[in-house]
């Protein structure tokens, strides 16, 4: 007997049902675009998908210049604080 090929296999209704739901099943990429499974590998090679994740790449960062700069701020603040409050001591 010869080796059952694809197409045999996808004579079976089960077989062909899983197949099916296999293919329509939708996954969220890591640039955030949802596709299909089955086509995940093509479209990580797609400019849409390199640009996605440059930008939310930039975006990563200039968040975390943010943090960075909101740090500065606060120690800002606090240096302005005390400064007043020694002003303050100093003239009463
Ligand atoms: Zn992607």
């Amino acid at each position: 007997m010869s080796k059952k090929t694809y197409n045999d296999y996808y004579q079976d209704e089960t077989f062909r049902a899983k197949r099916l739901e296999y293919m329509a099943e939708k996954v969220t990429c890591e640039c955030g675009t949802v596709c299909s499974r089955v086509n995940l590998p093509r479209h990580q090679r797609t400019g849409i998908h390199d640009r996605r994740l440059e930008k939310s790449a930039n975006i990563a960062v200039i968040q975390q210049n943010i943090v960075e700069m909101e740090k500065k701020i606060d120690k800002i603040q606090r240096d302005i604080d005390a400064s007043k409050k020694r002003i303050k001591r100093a003239q009463k």
